[in-house]
């Protein structure tokens, strides 16, 4: 059990937080549901795509040679063979002096080794191009290999084409399916059980009784749990009665969490029955943390599972989330990168702090000459609209109690 004198700093937490977690394993998904999952596996042609040398263009496949000094005053004139289309292959082979109708992605026939677009000959304009001309007039030269996209021109077999722990992009899938794969192994996503705890709750929509208020910490932590790229398991309300609490971390066990997250019950209320749940279920780690806001943050384990125990006040909950159990999820499941974006912002006026490291509620912008910012207003740990009104967290690092207009300060950015 922690010293009540001994406060940890939000670093010396974190670490604590951080050690206790790892990486998950991997898991098969339908290519559909891969967007933004983080890879696991190297993905590797197996074979080269395109598969087949295919035209870049509408024309015609021919012999180079045919065409060398073609212009519109001197066409050259070729005879066609046949009409290839995307999805069929040409009956017959270019011969010299002849040509093969081809469409863009149609596979070159057997001895054509360029393709004139056909806005290049005589068939250009024309209306009644369902017919086959048995000459064509070919107004331009051609270059071996031109207007012709060779086989593995895209991917190579054998090549390696996307690198595991890559968080996988729109265009990645469509890399994922030439490739040849119809399922792609991912980092498993953190199950995170929320569990809201408090004797005056009631849940969204539901009417309020005399000393109940409206619990919003499930759904906001729930939320920040999806925007780490976690999947919320609802644990739902319970009351501030420890065997209750004991049984509903009991049931996120079952349920399979990678981690508890609760809210409220840590601090030193008659009523605060969290850490002896965990305690009984699991151990209790630390339970205070040297900040403001979010002083009563607890971490430890349910069964083999790891905890943290936010405090009930709303603002408190959402930065100790932010501060904690973040880069926990982001760890959990290998979204290296995934950080906060973090900068110096100069003030606009001055502000005063308790000597707690503190994170502000703020508005930061970016100008000119680089970030200015400014608080919200009234700083209160239970008023949800200072963080609404928030894109920021300003730091004011323990033991500073003072800091003027134009200094500056770490701002967390929150959001992308
Ligand atoms: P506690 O940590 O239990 O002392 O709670 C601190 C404050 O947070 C009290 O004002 C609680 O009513 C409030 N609170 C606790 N849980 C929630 C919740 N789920 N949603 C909104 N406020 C809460
Ligand atoms: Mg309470």
């Amino acid at each position: 059990m922690q010293n009540d004198e001994v406060l940890l700093s939000v670093a010396a937490a974190r670490e604590r937080c951080m050690a206790g977690v790892s990486e998950l394993g991997t898991e098969p998904v339908a290519l559909v549901e891969s967007l933004w999952r983080v890879l696991a596996e190297p993905i590797v042609a197996e074979a080269p795509v395109p598969p087949f040398a295919n035209s870049g263009m509408d024309g015609y496949a021919l012999r180079a040679a045919d065409v060398r000094g073609a212009s519109r005053a001197q066409p050259a004139s070729l005879r066609v063979l046949a009409d290839v289309t995307a999805g069929s292959v040409s009956p017959v082979p270019v011969m010299p002096g002849t040509a093969v109708r081809i469409m863009t992605g149609a596979p070159m026939p057997n001895g054509a080794d360029a393709v004139v677009p056909v806005e290049s000959t005589d068939e250009w304009p024309r209306a009644d191009r369902a017919l086959l001309p048995e000459v064509v007039q070919v107004y331009r030269a051609v270059a071996p290999g031109e207007f012709v996209r060779p086989a593995g021109q895209d991917m190579r077999a054998g090549e390696e084409l996307l690198a595991p722990g890559r968080v996988l992009r729109a265009q990645d899938l469509g890399v994922l399916v030439a490739a040849g794969y119809a399922q792609v192994r991912v980092r498993r996503r953190p199950r995170v059980a929320v569990l809201s705890t408090g004797d005056e709750l009631v849940d969204a929509g539901q009417p309020l009784g005399p000393g109940q208020i409206r619990s919003t910490n499930g759904y906001t932590v729930a939320a920040l749990v999806r925007e780490a790229w976690g999947e919320a398991l609802s644990l739902g309300i319970v009351r501030d009665d420890e065997s209750e609490v004991r049984a509903r971390l009991r049931a996120g066990l079952a349920a399979g969490a990678d981690l508890f997250v609760t809210s409220a019950g840590v601090s030193v209320g008659t009523r605060d029955v969290v850490r002896g749940a965990v305690e009984a279920e699991g151990a209790l780690g630390f339970w205070r943390v040297n900040m403001r806001p979010g002083k009563p943050v607890a971490f430890g384990r349910v069964g083999s599972v790891p905890f943290v125990g936010l405090p009930g006040n709303p603002v408190s909950a959402m930065v100790t989330f932010e501060l904690f159990v973040r880069p926990m999820l982001l760890k959990m499941g290998g979204r290296h990168g995934g950080e906060r974006t973090r900068v110096r912002a100069r003030l606009e006026a001055p502000l005063s702090s308790d000597g707690r490291e503190s994170y502000l509620r703020a508005v930061v912008r970016c100008e000119d000459d680089g970030y200015h910012a400014a608080l919200t207003g009234d700083q209160g740990s239970g008023l949800l609209m200072s963080m609404v009104k928030a894109n920021a967290l300003l730091v004011v690092p323990a033991g500073v109690t003072e800091v003027a207009t134009e200094a500056t300060l770490e701002a967390i950015l929150l959001g992308e």
